[in-house]
């Protein structure tokens, strides 16, 4: 019996479970998925508890729900990979060999990487929303405050779902205006990129979008560090901007794990072949997910769009066909704009969002590149198609690769 081994039970783990299940023979593959926690979390929901629209009851569900029958679930943490012996040692001692790895461990916030982050003004005044309990925390801590400063700041570059800072600061707008309460409100949107965000034509519509709402952007601003006293984040070239709540999305990095295993860059991700999906270092190790290095959007869409691509490739790996199939960068991102309202983005490596009609050419319903009503139900159906279609690896009526159909250019 071969063993094919999934590191990560997250969003891209578990797409990947089922569609192997379904695809490999019982008989002669044996499929093991690894995780550290009982729990999965619907992480684009964090988004909404701050404001009060979700509660913690909303995002989440057992992992094991999610797993087909035969796969051998082992909950532990992963302490780290020997990819020369093909075996993964966990934390608690247990060893799992394999013949083909996959590894979708994914990417998580490190505020222990800026000084002063995770200081005394943690969750009082300074809270994240890439966590539940960042979010949660937030979500009391806004329920109070009578406004002030409120500065939103992008420590670096590469973070999961970089269009949710962004959406971040148009919810806030449109919660203090229904409390009554915006123009005591003090809304700044800091970031390193030269931009609101990294695609230059979507920077300048959401750009707009920022000025429209009143929203102030720094661009630019790379933090050094926390001063606790004033408070204020400063930059490394010591412009300081003050707060009275500090929104921060802190440095994103892969699991230690991948750094103990010797299989990482600088922010432990595993270089990766941007279109084969194959571990640049080791043949029979596939990157899936957050976990990888690529230049695509870190996203639970562009994980549902490769995992298309990876099943196809393994498929291959397993009978000896070269890898044909290749992952073009997809991302299909909504981004809610406060006010029921949203904005909808399709790009891939090569080219930029463009305006038009998604997913059918000239009908939609989704409009690109403009805020509708209809974008915004795209995002609140996001959860429902989550939880029902993309963690069971149902097959989706969206190409994997970006298409021009709809497009306007
Ligand atoms: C606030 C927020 C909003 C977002 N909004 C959107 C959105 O609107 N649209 C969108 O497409 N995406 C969005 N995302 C991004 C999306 O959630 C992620 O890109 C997606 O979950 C990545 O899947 P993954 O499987 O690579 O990682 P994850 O889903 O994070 O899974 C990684 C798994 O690996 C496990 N793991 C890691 N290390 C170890 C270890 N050492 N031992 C054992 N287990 C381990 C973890 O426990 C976890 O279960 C958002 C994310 C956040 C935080």
């Amino acid at each position: 019996m071969k063993k094919l081994l999934i590191l990560g039970a997250g969003t891209a783990g578990t797409m990947m479970l089922n569609k192997l299940a379904h695809e490999l023979d019982a008989a002669e593959w044996h499929l093991t998925i690894v995780d550290q926690y009982e729990t999965h979390y619907y992480q684009p929901g964090f988004l909404f508890i701050p404001f009060g629209m979700y509660t913690r009851r909303d995002v989440v569900k057992p992992k094991r729900d999610f797993f087909p029958p035969g796969t051998d679930v082992v909950m532990g943490a992963i302490d780290r990979i020997e990819p020369e012996a093909h075996r993964v040692l966990l934390a608690d001692g247990r060893v799992l060999s394999y013949d083909i790895l996959i590894v979708a461990t994914g990417a998580k916030i490190r505020p222990d990487q800026t000084e002063g982050l995770r200081g005394v003004l943690w969750h009082k005044r300074i809270f994240d929303f890439y966590t539940i309990e960042g979010a949660c925390a937030l979500a009391d801590f806004f329920k109070r405050w009578e406004g002030g400063r409120l500065v939103i700041n992008v420590a670096e570059m590469p973070i999961k779902c970089p269009v949710a800072p962004l959406e971040f600061a148009f919810l806030a707008d449109w919660y203090f205006t229904e409390r009554g309460i915006r123009d005591k409100v003090d809304i700044h949107y800091v970031t390193p990129l030269p931009g609101a965000f990294t695609k230059p034509k979507a920077s300048s519509i959401l750009g707009d979008t920022l000025d429209k709402k009143n929203i102030r952007l720094t661009p630019e601003f790379s933090i050094g560090r926390v001063d606790e006293e004033r408070p204020a984040i400063v930059a490394w070239d010591e412009t300081e901007i003050e707060f009275d709540c500090l929104v921060t999305i802190p440095t994103n990095m892969g699991d230690e794990a991948i750094e103990r295993s010797g299989m990482g860059d600088e922010l432990n991700f595993i270089p990766t072949d941007k279109q084969t999906l194959r571990s640049l270092a080791h043949e029979d190790v596939f990157v899936i997910g957050d976990a990888t290095n690529l230049p695509s959007s870190k996203a639970g869409s562009v994980a549902h769009f490769q995992a298309d691509i990876l099943t196809d490739n393994i498929l291959a790996a397993i009978e000896g066909r070269p890898l044909t199939a290749a992952f073009d960068g997809h991302a299909n991102c909504f981004i809610e704009s406060g006010f029921g309202k949203g904005i909808l983005i399709d790009f891939n490596y090569d080219t930029e969002p463009l305006p038009g009609k998604f997913p059918l050419p000239g009908i939609g319903p989704f409009s690109l590149l403009e805020e509708t009503q209809m974008n915004h139900y795209g995002k609140i159906m996001f959860r429902w198609m989550y939880w029902n279609f993309l963690l069971k690896g149902v097959e989706l009526p969206i190409e994997a690769n970006m298409s021009m159909a709809g497009k306007r250019w």
